[in-house]
C-alpha cells in the first residue's frame, strides 16, 4: 500500500511513560491530505486512526491500537489553509495555526508579532490540539477553558472527509471559501456541531489547524501569599476575589499546620511593561527554580516521604512558602507558565465542581479523606493540591461545560506509596452517593 510513511513494532509513551501502547502503525503526516490518506488507509486496514499531541495526557487518552498519528510535523504557524473572513471578523486577532505546534513555539509566534495568548494553562508543552481537545484551563472566572478561544477547525473525519467546522455567525465566508475548495472541502457553520466536535478527545477527528483568538502583547504580575483556609474560603463565598483579579488560583495542603490548613494563593493581574524593573521583580524565586530542576529533587522527597510519611504535612507547607512572592512581572506567557515545578515527575487527577457552594464543601471532603487515609494506612498526600476557577464552557464534552466550574487537581509525586490509591479514594469521596446526609444524597452527580 502507498502513502505516507510510517513505523510498525513501535512502541509510544505518553511524556511521563506512565502510559504506553504498540500500535499497528505510527505516522507522522505533515498535511491535511496526508492526513486524509491515513484515514482512508485506518479504514481500508479496518482499525481505527487516533492523533496523539505531546503526550502530555497522564490517562489513557491518547492511545490506540490502531493507527496512531503523531502530530510534531504538523506545526507551522501561520498554518498553510487561508481563513476566507467574514467581514465581521476583519480587525479581530487571529492565527491559524496547525494542530501539532507546541504552545511553547506558538507563544514565541505570537510574541515576535506583538500578541499573546488571553488565556493558558501553567504548562507550554502541550500542543495547540491538545489543548483545544481535553479543554486544558488556566484560572480566573473570566477566561473560559482553551478550546473557547478556537473559533474554526479544519478536521478530517470518516472517510477521510475535509471539513471546516465553525459555530453559526463563525469567521468563514461561506461563498470564498466554496469558490476555493470547490466540493473538495466542506465548511459547517453550526453551534450544535461545533460544540460536540471542539472538545472530542480525540475520538471525533483529526484536528488539523484551529484559529484562536489572540490579544495584543501584555504583561502580568504575579503576587503568592499564605493564607489559611478559614480566609481563603470566607473570600470564595465571598466571590470578590474571583472578580477583582483576572487570574486567581491556590494550592493548599490538606494536613492542618497550627489549627489551620495553609494555602498559598496566587493572583496575576495586567501591569505596564516592566522591563525598566530590578531582575529581582522580574524572576520568581531562583534557589526554588533550580531545586526543582534538579533530577535529584523528587528522588530524596519520595526516599524522605518513604522513610518518614509523616514529613508530608511539613513538607507540603515548606514547598507553599517557598513560592510567596510579593512581585513577580513579566511577559503574560512566562507569567502564566508555573516554571520548573513542571519538571517533577508528577501525575494528577483532576475533578470539576460546579461553583454553587458546594465546591467549598468539596474541599473539605478533601481534607477528611486525607485525615483519614493518614490515620489509617499510614499514607500521605505528597503536593500540595491546586483549585482553579473557569469560566463555563458551551463545549458538550468539557469540564467546564454550562457552569463555572472550580477545577480541583489531586497531584501526586511519581513514586509515592499509596499515589494512585489516594486519587482514587478522593474520587470516590466527591462522587459519593451513600452518604446519608451527604452532599452527594439529594444530587448524586453533581460533583461530576
Ligand atoms: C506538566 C503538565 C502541566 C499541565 N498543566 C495543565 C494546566 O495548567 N491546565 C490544564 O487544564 N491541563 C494541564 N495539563 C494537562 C494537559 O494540558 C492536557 O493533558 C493536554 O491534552 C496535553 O496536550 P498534548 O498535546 O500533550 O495532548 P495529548 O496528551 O497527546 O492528547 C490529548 C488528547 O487530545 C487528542 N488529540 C491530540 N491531538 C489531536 C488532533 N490533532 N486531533 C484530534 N485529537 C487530538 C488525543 O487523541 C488525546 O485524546 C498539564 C499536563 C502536564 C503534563
Amino acid at each position: 500500500m502507498s502513502g505516507p510513511a510510517y513505523k510498525v513494532r513501535t512502541t509510544w509513551r505518553n511524556h511521563l511513560a506512565n502510559q504506553s501502547i504498540d500500535p499497528l502503525r505510527i505516522y507522522a503526516p505533515q498535511s491535511i491530505d496526508e492526513v486524509v490518506a491515513i484515514v482512508r488507509a485506518a479504514e481500508e486496514a479496518g482499525v481505527t486512526t487516533r492523533a496523539v499531541g505531546s503526550g502530555h495526557s497522564w490517562s489513557d487518552v491518547a492511545l490506540t491500537d490502531g493507527f496512531l498519528m503523531r502530530t510534531d510535523r504538523l506545526s507551522r504557524v501561520p498554518a498553510l489553509e487561508p481563513d476566507f473572513l467574514r467581514p465581521a471578523w476583519h480587525g479581530r486577532r487571529l492565527v491559524r495555526a496547525e494542530a501539532g505546534i507546541r504552545l511553547k513555539e506558538l507563544n514565541a509566534h505570537l510574541d515576535a508579532n506583538g500578541l499573546g495568548l488571553s488565556q493558558m494553562g501553567g504548562y507550554d508543552h502541550q500542543t495547540v490540539a491538545g489543548v483545544i481537545s481535553t479543554s486544558t484551563h488556566g484560572s480566573g472566572t473570566t477566561y473560559g477553558p482553551l478550546n473557547d478561544a478556537a473559533h474554526s477547525l479544519d478536521m478530517v473525519v470518516s472517510g477521510g472527509r475535509v471539513l471546516r467546522v465553525e459555530r453559526m455567525d463563525g469567521p468563514t465566508d461561506h461563498a470564498a471559501f466554496l469558490a476555493h475548495h470547490g466540493e473538495r472541502r466542506t465548511l459547517i457553520q453550526d453551534d450544535d456541531v461545533f460544540d460536540a466536535v471542539a472538545v472530542g478527545m480525540g475520538c471525533m477527528d483529526i484536528v488539523c489547524t484551529a484559529l484562536i483568538e489572540v490579544k495584543p502583547r501584555f504583561h502580568l504580575r504575579e503576587v503568592r501569599e499564605m493564607h489559611p483556609w478559614a480566609k481563603v474560603k470566607a473570600d470564595l463565598l465571598d466571590g470578590a476575589v474571583l472578580d477583582d483579579n483576572e487570574h486567581y488560583e491556590l494550592v493548599f495542603s490538606p494536613y492542618r499546620r497550627r489549627h489551620e490548613y495553609p494555602c498559598l494563593v496566587t493572583t496575576r493581574n495586567t501591569v505596564a511593561d516592566p522591563s525598566h524593573k530590578m531582575l529581582d521583580k522580574r524572576m520568581r524565586n531562583w534557589l526554588v527554580e533550580l531545586g526543582a530542576k534538579l533530577p535529584i529533587t523528587p528522588r530524596l522527597l519520595n526516599l524522605a516521604l518513604h522513610l518518614r510519611p509523616s514529613l508530608a504535612p511539613f513538607l507540603i507547607e515548606t514547598a507553599m512558602k517557598a513560592l510567596v512572592k510579593d512581585e513577580y512581572d513579566e511577559v503574560s506567557f512566562k507569567v502564566f507558565n508555573i516554571g520548573n515545578a513542571n519538571l517533577v515527575p508528577a501525575y494528577s487527577a483532576e475533578i470539576g465542581i460546579p461553583m454553587d457552594g458546594r465546591h467549598i464543601e468539596a474541599v473539605e471532603r478533601v481534607f477528611e479523606v486525607a485525615d483519614r487515609q493518614r490515620r489509617v494506612g499510614d499514607v500521605y498526600q505528597s503536593s500540595p493540591i491546586a483549585l482553579r476557577f473557569v469560566k463555563a464552557s458551551p463545549a458538550y464534552a468539557s469540564m467546564m461545560y454550562g457552569s463555572d466550574t472550580m477545577m480541583m487537581e489531586l497531584i501526586q509525586l511519581r513514586g509515592n506509596e499509596g499515589g494512585y490509591e489516594m486519587l482514587a479514594a478522593y474520587e470516590e469521596a466527591l462522587y459519593d452517593r451513600r452518604r446519608s446526609g451527604g452532599v452527594g444524597t439529594e444530587r448524586p452527580d453533581s460533583f461530576v
